[in-house]
């Protein structure tokens, strides 16, 4: 889309619809060059198993400042980063930054975790994917049993037979597969079950006020169950409250992310974080 275009588009004229624009159109022009300025970093949020509380998985969450923009959030950069194709250097550098810094730790002497990492639709639908995944694992020297692909229900909507090949080819590497945002896209659930993957993840807007709200909490349980009847892991996002952890935790599910445990944290911090999560879990304990 061109400047034009956007404008023409843009049929009721309105101040803040205006302002709306020109954001849209800073973060695209400022996008281009977010990578090489080094304005984009990750920050990890840990993975909690409810069975021992100890962490399994990081999730790298990608962030980006701007001296112009200030720090822009990936829910209203990512989407435009899709549309112009940035997201396939954007996201191959994530990848290949998250693949690094989780050796970092390793060798920092921190217990070896999983990284998770977020795969957009126009990534999966590059003809070389796999090749770059692979790559990118050859030159960091990565376990790819150490790796998490967190793909959406979108993915599934074209070309379903080549998606679920695609989805083999990773998990035949070892790579870990999980169902991001689940409940919010239109994936018919009889299709479920031949999707390859290992890990639904409940889209935290299921968690809002469970167990209060009677909606939210049916829905939550209904995935829980669906998860478990056909074998899935599941893991519980948004969880900030020990009411809503109590809740999951009586229903079965596994495995939990959220502020209740940690907010994402820069690369350091998560370290200091994990190093003192891991004391005290050994204290209690002992
Ligand atoms: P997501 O993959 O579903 O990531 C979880 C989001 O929920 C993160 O938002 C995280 O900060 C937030 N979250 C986790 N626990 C809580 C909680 O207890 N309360 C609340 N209020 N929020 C919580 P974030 O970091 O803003 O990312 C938003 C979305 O942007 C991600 O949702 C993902 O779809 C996308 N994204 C982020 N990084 C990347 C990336 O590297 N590549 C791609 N393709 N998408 C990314
Ligand atoms: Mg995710
Ligand atoms: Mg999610
Ligand atoms: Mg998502």
């Amino acid at each position: 889309q061109t400047r034009q275009e956007e404008h023409q588009n843009c049929q009721f004229y309105s101040i803040k619809n205006n302002d709306k624009l020109q954001r849209r159109l800073a973060i695209k022009e400022q996008l281009r060059y977010a990578l090489r300025r080094g304005e984009l970093f990750l920050h990890y949020q840990p993975r909690i198993n409810l069975a021992n509380n100890y962490p399994v998985a990081v999730e790298a969450l990608l962030r980006w400042q701007n001296p112009q923009l200030g720090l822009v959030p990936p829910t209203e950069f990512i989407p435009i980063a899709e549309q112009t194709k940035l997201i396939l250097s954007i996201g191959e550098w994530v990848l290949r930054s998250a693949c690094i810094q989780q050796q970092i730790w390793q060798q920092e002497g921190l217990p070896s975790l999983r990284i998770s990492v977020n795969l957009s639709v126009s990534q999966f639908k590059q003809s070389n994917l796999i090749k770059k995944i692979d790559k990118i694992l050859a030159e960091t020297g990565f376990n790819p049993s150490y790796l998490e692909l967190e793909v959406t229900e979108s993915l599934f909507v074209e070309n379903f037979d080549q998606t679920i090949r695609l989805l083999k080819q990773l998990k035949n590497r070892g790579i870990n597969l999980s169902l991001d945002d689940f409940g919010t896209g239109y994936s018919s659930l009889s299709y479920l079950q031949q999707f390859p993957i290992d890990t639904l993840k409940i889209d935290r807007s299921f968690l809002f006020d469970v167990p209060s709200n009677p909606d939210n909490t049916a829905v939550t349980k209904g995935i829980i169950a669906l998860a478990q009847s056909l074998n899935l892991h599941i893991t519980a996002e948004g969880v900030e409250n020990s009411a809503q952890l109590e809740y999951l935790k009586a229903q079965g599910c596994q495995e939990v992310q959220g502020y209740y445990f940690s907010k994402p944290l820069s690369a350091y911090n998560l370290a200091r974080f994990l190093s003192s999560y891991y004391r005290q879990l050994e204290e209690t304990a002992s």
